[in-house]
């Protein structure tokens, strides 16, 4: 970055700093906003908002009909947040989060409320349908209290989706209750979703969510011990927000309830199979969520067996996806050509990783990071020019047709093929939708929506660590705590730099690629030396050589981490190695079925190339459609993933704006360091 270049840069983030400092001010005053509640017949109902009121509120940017008047903010704040010069920019998670504000934003109809569907018809619709308000919601409203923790950007429709989730909370039970409407029927929302937006509130330091959320949990327990409610009415989807709940929020009843339903549906129940493996008809995201939530509770109540069932079964996942990040929707399923990776499913498998990864298992951190360079943040879409909107065709109460292409940027696949952002044309006629939803091609379905940065917020707080005076970094990702900035070039470069603001101990863990061997270390530009007989002095072998010299001490291997030693504040380390370009041939489609064959190019841990081999299949047979449908594995299909080739070459880089992690909102933490 040139002199001028800089100026303007700091320029820019100055006035990033004061539209953050006063939009802290508009949602202090949202908060204070509530919607009137009628109560009609034991069901809320939602006073709907005129588009004055509603721009009164503060809600409007990018909202609804024909909202083209923005707030200074967030979408500013998407063009201020890369950097002028034309240099690639460091990896960093922020910049992802960033990019979804325009969807969260601009995908919503004229109330606030999110679309559930994405066609991809001529022109292409958003529409709604049953999981607009019970799911995508109560995902998106949490995404934004992430989101803006981790960038500290608002996202102006937060606000509202709080009170549209306040809004329909029953004041008897404290349960989500759906209202009916022409696209769904009235129905008692599981607690899962809506209990997770509470509780991301409650930890960002809502009062109200916090004693709703307790109520929720203790409403829940009710249900649950109903005896005229079938079992199967409950899974294990609520596991991981209720031990939230009874963790962090000090419910007892969050605790019971999620006893009462890992003991009914894994410890007595078939929710997986004995030796650990998926069984029939098997959804991914739904097994992965209740996976990370057990893991949780195996962890808080001391089950060791249950732990390490999770553990297996996290293993048998693996088997079924690919080391960047790809997994399939569904397992044991399709009799079919068909495979697709959902988001929501790359987030609950981000749960689960790093749970494990926290105690216990650091040998999965690689997982992670592989998913957090490559197909976790090549599902958000960007390339919308193969899109078709109608952009003067009014919104009716269920549809929209404007800019349908520029409102999904920031979006997340729900159904990628490795290297397109759609895997296949297929409609919704298998599994649901009304007549007016039948045969239209679906694109999006965006429950992954809020899942995606909800994925891009577990890494981000799992990447680096600050605990007992010491810093661990897990994942070569740009990250800044209140102790430290940590700053990595790869996939350009194998160089990890950290900057210290206070005095402590550091480990960094060892690539999968390299090895202690071939890395270097240097302290304040001094080289130190590295050892790598992984014994510590005092060990059943004697003192060590690090006792016997004078001097700094060495750095040591231990496990897959470098434990570099102690520093002082200010201090700059620096872990070099090399970044190797190796390719690997893998494949992906349910078993007996066609498989998809890829050449993969790494660059580290980074996907550089992806490249078709023989997919030249234009259509299969689609078992859910009942007919052949056009497939996109080759080189041609929509949004084409993994546009990589320039990361091949040598680069400075400019680095990427990171927002402060100040350790709050930490759910993934949940005993103390097991390894
Ligand atoms: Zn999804």
């Amino acid at each position: 970055m040139d002199g001028a270049a800089a100026v303007g840069w700091i320029k820019v983030m100055r006035s990033r700093v004061g539209w953050i400092v006063g939009e802290a001010q508009c949602l202090r005053n949202y908060r204070s906003w509530r919607l009137p509640k009628t109560f009609t017949n034991g069901d809320h109902s939602m006073k709907k908002l005129s588009r004055r009121e509603f721009v009164h509120a503060g809600v409007l940017a990018g909202v609804g009909l024909a909202a083209t008047t923005r707030m200074p903010g967030a979408g500013a704040a998407l063009a201020a947040a890369t950097p002028p010069a034309a240099l690639p920019s460091t990896f960093s998670l922020e910049t992802y989060a960033q990019r979804s504000i325009n969807y969260f934003e601009r995908l919503v109809d004229a109330d606030g409320l999110p679309y559930f569907n994405v066609f991809w018809s001529e022109p292409a619709e958003a529409a709604h349908d049953w999981p607009c308000l019970g799911d995508v919601m109560p995902r998106q409203l949490e995404a934004a209290v992430m989101l803006r923790r981790m960038t500290g950007i608002g996202v102006v429709t937060e606000p509202r989706w709080r009170s549209m989730l306040f809004a329909h909370l029953h004041p008897h039970d404290g349960q989500f209750h759906r209202p009916a409407r022409s696209w769904q029927r009235a129905k008692v929302e599981d607690a899962a979703l809506p209990l997770g937006a509470l509780n991301a509130a409650a930890l960002d330091g809502d009062g109200e969510a916090r004693k709703a959320a307790v109520k929720m949990a203790e409403g829940y327990l009710r249900r649950l011990q109903d005896r005229y409610l079938p079992e199967k009415t409950f899974s294990c989807f609520a596991v991981k927000s209720l031990m939230v709940t009874a963790r962090l929020l000090g419910s007892d009843a969050a605790l019971a309830a999620a006893r009462l339903l890992v003991e009914r549906h894994v410890v007595r129940g078939r929710a997986f199979n004995p030796d650990n493996t998926f069984g029939p008809k098997a959804h991914m995201h739904g097994n992965l969520k209740a996976m990370t939530g057990v893991a949780d509770y195996a962890l808080t109540v001391g089950d060791p067996v249950l732990y390490s069932r999770m553990d297996a079964l996290y293993r048998h996942v693996k088997s079924t996806g690919t080391r960047f990040g790809f997994l399939p929707e569904v397992v044991n399923w399709r009799p079919s050509d068909m495979i697709a990776s959902e988001t929501c499913a790359m987030m609950d498998f981000a749960g689960i990783g790093v749970t494990l990864a926290n105690h216990g298992h650091p040998e999965y951190w690689g997982d992670m990071e592989r998913l957090a360079r490559n197909h976790l943040v090549e599902s958000q879409v960007r390339d919308v020019s193969w899109l078709q909107s109608d952009d003067v065709r009014p919104d009716t109460q269920q549809f929209t047709w404007r800019e349908i292409g520029p409102r999904i940027v920031g979006a997340w696949a729900g159904w990628s093929s490795p290297n397109h952002i759609l895997a296949y044309r297929e409609t919704l006629n298998a599994h649901w939708g009304g007549p007016e939803l039948r045969d239209k091609i679906r694109l999006l379905q965006n429950c992954c929506g809020g899942s995606g940065v909800h994925a891009l917020f577990i890494l981000w707080k799992n990447a680096a660590r600050f605990a007992d005076g010491t810093l661990s970094v897990n994942m070569h990702l740009d990250k800044r705590l209140l102790e430290a900035e940590i700053r990595c070039e790869q996939p350009y470069r194998g160089a990890l730099r950290i900057d210290l603001r206070q005095g402590c101990a550091v480990r960094v863990r060892i690539p999968e690629f390299t090895e202690a061997g071939r890395m270097r270390l240097l302290v304040n530009g001094q080289t130190r030396s590295i050892l790598q007989h992984g014994l510590r002095s005092g060990s059943l072998l004697g003192d060590s050589w690090q006792n016997e010299k004078s001097g700094p001490p060495a750095a040591e291997a231990v496990g897959n981490f470098l434990e570099l030693g102690r520093f002082a504040a200010g201090d700059r380390i620096e872990v070099l190695y090399p970044v190797p370009v190796v390719t690997e041939e893998i494949a992906v489609g349910n078993p007996g079925f066609r498989q998809w064959h890829y050449r993969v190019t790494w660059k580290g841990d980074t996907v550089v190339r992806l490249e078709p081999i023989g997919n030249d299949v234009k259509t299969v047979w689609s078992d859910f459609d009942k007919m052949d449908r056009e497939v996109f594995y080759g080189e041609e299909g929509p949004g084409a993933l993994y546009q990589r080739e320039a990361m091949l070459r040598e680069s400075s880089l400019a680095d990427a704006p990171l927002h402060t992690d100040d350790g709050g909102l930490d759910l993934w933490q949940i005993a103390g360091r097991v390894s």
